[in-house]
């Protein structure tokens, strides 16, 4: 078999995802077996997926609520190229982040990822050094994977001012280093499971495992409350900070990192990343990533908790953990009454004996059995680890490692709005079509960045099934009240 497979078109038939073929292969799946069934659409799983479909099996991947519920839409959306594992020793992964960052950056997702300029500001001489150093070390693995990032540099006082106007005062100079940045997590997950959706794979949202076996699974219809059986020659369980729910042998931490939501005008309109040193440390920071859209994320906490699964929420103090870590490196200090909203995710971090969360290996497992189950890892690895998991099952060749997602190859019109080559790459003239000519659909919906045709392509082609499906994961307005409320709102005169 060729290792090399036909690219996805823009708006390729087969990867379109609506209601109307959920249905329909549900009922397909109902009446056969397939070679896999994957459980969990979050990244790692959409990830399996893809790679099962493109060696030529056929696979149905069960999602309980929607693609990226779960922890891969609370990310901080970077493609990492590594630099925060060779400061804990864990050189095997930083390698890996960096192959895979190569990867999704030039071939796999170009549309989806950007590089982004970080600036670690300098309060004084002492800093440079170690901070040179920790670049130094992710330069020389930026060289080793290839790809075409800048090296970093040294600042002047003035050239950091002018990359991140609110700096304050008593900031010296800086450093400059540069990783990938997502255009939005949960817009990867729906790429990836699309694509797989091309090559053959039936995806299937809202749909619970509810008991798992090495030939099938037990499943609810959440839209209907039916059950029924799927069988299956290999089951992959992929529900990450769920996943010992499913599977007994899996023993894991949760740890809850938490970013903050704010207006980039309330840290002085930074046009790149601002990455403050935590006091004491050179290699922990607090960190202010500037999206598209006016709005901003700082971030990140650590903190170990037991509890429930769904709707982790911010406490207080990581509020405050990280008000005080980033404020000292700006002229205006943030205030509470600036903040947008919060977000928090789970990371599933598989338990070891010893060591707090903090401490614990970022890198994936693979555990082989009856079931399968994958946990662990990082959005960025997310097709390594679907590439250790399929090998466990098929002898073919792994096809994903140059294949392109939907929508990153393709003429690009210049003739569309910016968001819409921005977030959908070579499918916005696709999208934009679905206006049919009523320019008011090519306008953003009152306070929102969003434009009416993306709320009608989430239906049509996105696998969005509810209504919060479309506002919370497709056009993510649930991190700004305003915009879900003006969106929310829309919403029915746009949809009819
Ligand atoms: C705060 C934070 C920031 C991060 N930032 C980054 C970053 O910038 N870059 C990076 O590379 N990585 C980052 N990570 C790591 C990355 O986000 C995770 O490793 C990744 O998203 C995990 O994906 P997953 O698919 O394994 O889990 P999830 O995304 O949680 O997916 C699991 C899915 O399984 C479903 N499910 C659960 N039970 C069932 C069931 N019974 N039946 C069917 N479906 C079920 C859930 O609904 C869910 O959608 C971050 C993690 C956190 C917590």
């Amino acid at each position: 078999m060729s290792t090399t497979l036909p690219t996805v078109p823009a708006g390729d038939p087969d990867s379109l995802l609506d209601a109307e073929r959920r249905t329909r292969d549900i009922h397909r799946c109902a009446s056969s077996t397939v070679d896999v069934l994957v459980v969990g659409g979050g990244i790692t799983g959409v990830g399996i997926a893809l790679d099962a479909a493109t060696r030529g099996l056929s696979v149905a991947l069960v999602e309980a609520h929607d693609l990226a519920y779960g922890t891969s839409r609370w990310s901080s959306k970077l493609v990492h190229g590594g630099l925060r594992y060779l400061a804990s020793g864990q050189v095997g992964i930083a390698w890996e982040s960096a192959v895979e960052r190569t990867r999704i950056m030039n071939t796999i997702a170009p549309h989806l990822a950007r590089p982004m300029a970080q600036l670690v500001p300098m309060f004084d001489d002492s800093q440079g050094l170690p901070v040179a150093a920790g670049l130094g070390m992710g330069d020389l693995l930026r060289r080793g994977a290839g790809g075409h990032l800048p090296a970093p540099s040294r600042l002047s006082a003035a050239e950091a001012r002018e990359l991140v106007p609110g700096l304050a005062a008593n900031v010296t100079g800086g450093r400059l280093g540069w990783d990938g940045q997502l255009v939005d997590d949960a817009r990867l997950v729906v790429a990836v499971a699309r694509t797989a959706a091309a090559y053959g794979a039936r995806i299937l949202t809202h749909t619970r495992a509810v008991s798992l076996t090495g030939d099938g699974a037990l499943l609810a219809d959440e839209m209907t409350g039916e059950t029924w059986t799927l069988s299956a020659h290999h089951v992959v369980n992929a529900t990450g900070a769920w996943a010992a729910g499913l599977d007994d042998r899996v023993s894991l931490i949760r740890s809850r990192g938490t970013h903050l939501v704010v207006k980039s005008a309330s840290i002085g309109e930074p046009s790149c990343a601002l990455m403050v040193a935590l006091p004491g440390s050179t290699s922990r920071f607090v960190f202010a990533l500037p999206q598209a859209d006016g709005i901003s994320y700082i971030g990140l906490t650590d903190v170990e908790t037991t509890e429930p699964l769904d709707d982790p929420r911010a406490s207080e103090e990581e509020i405050q953990f990280l008000l005080d870590g980033i404020n000292p490196a700006l002229a205006q200090p943030l205030d509470r009454a600036q903040i947008l909203t919060t977000y928090s995710g789970y990371r599933p971090l598989l338990a070891s004996a010893t060591g707090s969360s903090a401490d614990l290996s970022r890198r994936h497992a693979v555990l082989d059995g009856d079931v399968i189950s994958v946990v662990g890892g990082k959005l960025t690895t997310y097709r390594r680890m679907a590439e250790d998991a399929v090998d466990l099952i098929s002898e073919r060749p792994c096809r994903t490692r140059d294949l392109p997602l939907v929508g990153a190859v393709g003429p690009r019109s210049g003739k569309v709005p910016d968001r819409l080559s921005r977030r959908f790459g070579a499918e916005a003239a696709v999208v934009a079509a679905m206006a049919r000519g009523d320019e008011s659909l090519l306008e953003p919906i009152g306070s929102s960045p969003v434009l009416g045709v993306e709320l009608l392509w989430a239906r049509h082609a996105e696998a969005a099934i509810t209504d919060e499906d479309v506002l919370a994961r497709r056009l993510r307005v649930d991190l700004v009240p305003e915009w879900y409320a003006d969106v929310a709102a829309g919403a029915a005169a746009v949809c009819g």
